[in-house]
């Protein structure tokens, strides 16, 4: 059975329905790719490592992953910290704006349960993701384990996925974002980037530029995915574009991007070849950008898959 762990944050979703209620819910990237990724796959052994607090909410957020039939053997309990939170709320003209409070949160300590035990588990893995976001909430006094444990698991044959995901906000300055992410693309043996999270970071403006300007690091497998554009992949000397059905009825496009790659990397575990890999992982991100927030209702996705 393949097994793939994604590190990373999830948080508490506070979305305004009306001016009186919010819709509350759980979403964060790695959680959002981990879920659609066991949806379409649930062959693949998938889990989120994280850590929580020991309060209510976060019991239910820990229902929530075991109801999405994430394991959740390396999901921490914080004694004093709680997850975070975020408010999304949609104006009349389908912008969206958001409000986070998550400085504080649990999942920032996440790298200080990662001992021997915890290591030795993530060895077994077949692949360790984590993502910019990932990499922007650990704390700082934490990157050096965290660096130490991405090189034993590389070391161990693991292998590291890793998608830029850049969300400049969480970041103090762009030159320490380039350092952690240079970091990254060594060790990765595959990469996810968006055209979008690398222009502002690399002035790359293209899908070839993104190829071009990560051509050093010799990362085996390159996905680059560009909105409703094509996808392009790079595996050894083998370029290749694949076209994207445009989505004409768009809702929301939250988690596009992690819908994407959580499918792509299932397809990937479960030995589809890249181009029908990036086929499956663009008709799950084509049906969730069709639904509301994050995590679309199981029995739509299912649906739309089958389709
Ligand atoms: P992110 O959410 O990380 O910004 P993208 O916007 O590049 O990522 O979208 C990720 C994937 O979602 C794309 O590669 C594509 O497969 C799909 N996608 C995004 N927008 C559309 C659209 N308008 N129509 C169809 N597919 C889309």
């Amino acid at each position: 059975m393949k097994n793939i762990y994604f590190i990373g944050e999830c948080m508490v979703e506070l979305r305004a329905m009306s001016a009186a209620t919010l819709h509350q819910s759980f979403a964060g990237d790695v959680y959002n790719s981990a879920v659609y990724l066991k949806r379409c796959f649930p062959q693949v052994t998938t889990s989120v490592v994280t850590a929580l607090g020991q309060d209510n909410l976060s019991k239910k957020m820990l229902e929530r992953f075991e109801g999405e039939q994430i394991n959740t053997q390396l999901v921490f309990a914080h004694d004093s910290k709680v997850p975070g939170v975020y408010y999304i709320e949609t104006d009349e003209y389908g912008e969206r704006s958001f409000i986070y409070w998550r400085n504080d949160s649990a999942a920032k300590k996440v790298v200080d349960f990662l001992d021997a035990d915890a290591l030795e588990q993530l060895c077994q893995g077949d692949m360790f993701f984590f993502s910019g976001i990932s990499l922007a909430i650990i704390e700082e006094s934490a990157r050096e384990h965290f660096w130490k444990v991405v090189t034993q698991l590389k070391d161990a044959g693991v292998k590291i996925v890793f998608d830029p995901n850049y969300r400049a906000r969480l970041w103090n300055s762009i030159e320490e974002t380039k350092e952690q992410y240079h970091l990254a693309f060594t060790l990765a043996d595959i990469t996810l980037p968006g055209v979008e999270d690398l222009t502002t970071l690399y002035n790359v403006h293209s899908v070839e530029a993104v190829v071009e300007y990560l051509e050093p690091y010799k990362i085996e497998e390159i996905v680059v995915k560009n909105g409703p554009e094509s996808v392009v992949t790079k595996q050894a000397d083998t370029l290749q574009s694949h076209t994207i059905i445009p989505v004409t009825n768009v809702v929301d496009t939250t988690s596009a991007g992690d819908a994407f790659n959580g499918v792509y990397l299932g397809a990937r575990l479960s030995d589809k070849s890249i181009s029908s890999a990036v086929q499956l992982a663009a008709k799950a991100a084509g049906a969730v950008i069709q639904q509301p927030g994050a995590i679309a209702p199981k029995d739509i996705f299912q649906l739309a898959m089958v389709e």
